[in-house]
C-alpha cells in the first residue's frame, strides 16, 4: 500500500441516524437541532409516506408540501419556500429521492431553514453540498454549505417500496459517485476507502436482493442503503469528471430520466478513462468481484435487466454529434484528455448498446 505524498480530506458535518426504523427518531433529531415546526416535502407519489412523518412529528409538523418534481423548477422551489415561511417552518424534512431533498436544498438556500433528509432512493444528495435549481429549463447546479442536511435518517424499511427497476438504476447512479471519486483529481486515500466500500455494499445487495427470505431481503435493503451513503459522500468530498458531466449534458438537453442516464453510461464513461486510470479501475474491479471494471458494470446491468441503450431512453441519435461537442466545449479534470472522435465513437455505442470498449 502507498499513500500519495499530500491529500486533502474535508469531512462534512452532518448527522446520521442508520437503521430498519430510524424514521420514528425524527422528532428527537428536530428537537436535537433546536428547531419547532417543520415542512415535510415529497415528491405526489410519496404522499403517504410524508404523512406518516408528519404524524410523527405531531405538533412539531407545519403541514406537507408533497410538490417535488424531478430537477427542482425555480416555480416550486419558490411556491415552497413561501409555503415554509408562511406556516412558520423553522425547517424542512425532506421525505424521498434525490428530488425532494433537492426541492428542501433549494429552500435552504432561499429561506436558511436546516434540512432533515430521509432518503428513499440511492441518490446520494443528502450526503453534498451541492443543489441544482431549473430555470427556463437551464439547471443550474452550485455547491453551498447551507444545503448540506443537518441530520440524515436513513431507513431502508422506506427503501423496500422502490420498484426494482429504479432500485437497480439508483444503484447504479450510486456506484457511478464512488468508481468517478477513485479517480478524482482531488481524491484521497479516506474517500477511496469509502468508494470501494460503497460500491461493494450497492453490488452485493443487488445480487442479494430477490434470493432469499424476509431476512435476506431486509438484509439486502441495509446493505443498498448503506452503501448509498458512503457513495453519495464521496459524490459530495471530491470532484466528478466525464461521466456525471455527460450525464448531465444529456438529461439537460435531452431531458432524460437521471438514474437511468447514468446506468446506460457507466460502463462506457469507464472505459473511456481505464487506460488512465489503472488503479481506480482495479479497485473498482475488486469491489465488483470482476476482473474488468467497465465490463462488470455492464453485466451487473444486464444481469438485472436494467436499461443498456441511450435509444431506449428516448435519445435521438442525432443529438450524439451535439453531446460530443458539448463535452469537449468546457474542459474540467479528468484523467483521459476529451477528444472529440473518441467521445462521439463512445456514444454510439452507449447508444446502440454494445458493451463498453477500450
Ligand atoms: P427522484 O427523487 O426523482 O425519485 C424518482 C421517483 O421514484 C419519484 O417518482 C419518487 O416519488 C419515487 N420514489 C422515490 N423513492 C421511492 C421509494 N422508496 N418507493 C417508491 N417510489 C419511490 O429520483 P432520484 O434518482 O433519487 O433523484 C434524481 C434527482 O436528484 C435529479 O434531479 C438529480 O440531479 C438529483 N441529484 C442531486 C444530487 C446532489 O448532490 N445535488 C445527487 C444525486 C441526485
Amino acid at each position: 500500500m502507498s499513500l500519495p505524498a499530500h491529500f486533502i480530506y474535508e469531512g462534512r458535518p452532518g448527522r446520521v441516524v442508520f437503521g430498519a426504523g430510524s424514521r420514528r427518531h425524527v422528532e428527537r433529531e428536530l428537537i436535537a437541532l433546536g428547531a419547532k415546526r417543520a415542512l415535510v416535502l415529497c415528491t405526489p407519489e410519496q404522499q403517504a409516506v410524508a404523512d406518516e412523518v408528519a404524524g410523527l412529528l405531531g405538533d412539531r409538523a407545519a403541514g406537507v408540501f408533497p410538490g417535488a418534481v424531478m430537477h427542482v423548477p425555480i416555480e416550486v422551489a419558490r411556491e415552497a419556500s413561501a409555503r415554509a415561511l408562511a406556516l412558520g417552518a423553522d425547517c424542512c424534512v425532506a421525505v424521498g429521492g434525490g428530488s425532494t431533498v433537492g426541492l428542501g436544498k433549494a429552500i435552504a438556500l432561499d429561506a436558511g431553514l436546516p434540512i432533515v433528509a430521509i432518503p428513499t432512493t440511492y441518490a446520494g444528495s443528502e450526503m453534498t453540498p451541492i443543489y441544482g435549481i431549473t430555470e427556463s429549463g437551464l439547471k443550474k447546479t452550485g455547491r453551498d454549505a447551507r444545503v448540506l442536511p443537518r441530520a440524515v435518517l436513513y431507513d431502508p424499511e422506506l427503501t423496500s417500496t422502490l420498484p426494482p427497476a429504479i432500485r437497480l438504476t439508483s444503484g447504479v447512479n450510486a456506484i457511478a459517485h464512488a468508481a468517478e471519486g477513485l479517480y478524482a483529481h482531488d481524491g484521497n486515500p479516506i474517500t477511496a476507502l469509502m468508494a470501494e466500500e460503497g460500491m461493494r455494499a450497492i453490488a452485493g445487495a443487488l445480487d442479494l436482493f430477490g434470493t432469499g427470505d424476509g431476512g435476506a431481503q431486509a438484509e439486502a435493503h441495509a446493505l443498498a442503503l448503506y452503501g448509498a451513503w458512503l457513495c453519495g459522500t464521496v459524490l459530495g468530498s471530491v470532484a466528478m469528471g466525464l461521466h456525471h458531466k455527460l450525464c448531465h449534458t444529456l438529461g439537460g438537453s435531452f431531458d432524460l430520466p437521471h438514474a437511468d442516464t447514468h446506468t446506460v453510461m457507466l460502463p462506457h464513461t469507464l472505459a473511456y478513462n481505464a487506460t488512465h486510470a489503472g488503479d481506480a479501475m482495479a479497485r473498482t474491479a475488486r469491489a465488483l468481484g470482476q476482473p474488468d471494471a467497465p465490463l462488470a458494470v455492464y453485466e451487473l446491468i444486464s444481469r438485472h435487466a436494467g436499461p443498456l441503450s441511450l435509444k431506449q431512453l428516448g435519445m435521438p441519435e442525432a443529438g450524439l454529434d451535439r453531446v460530443a461537442e458539448l463535452a469537449v466545449s468546457n474542459p474540467y479534470p479528468n484523467p483521459r484528455p476529451l477528444e472529440r472522435d473518441a467521445l462521439r465513437a463512445m456514444l454510439q455505442r452507449a447508444w446502440e448498446g454494445q458493451p463498453p470498449s477500450r
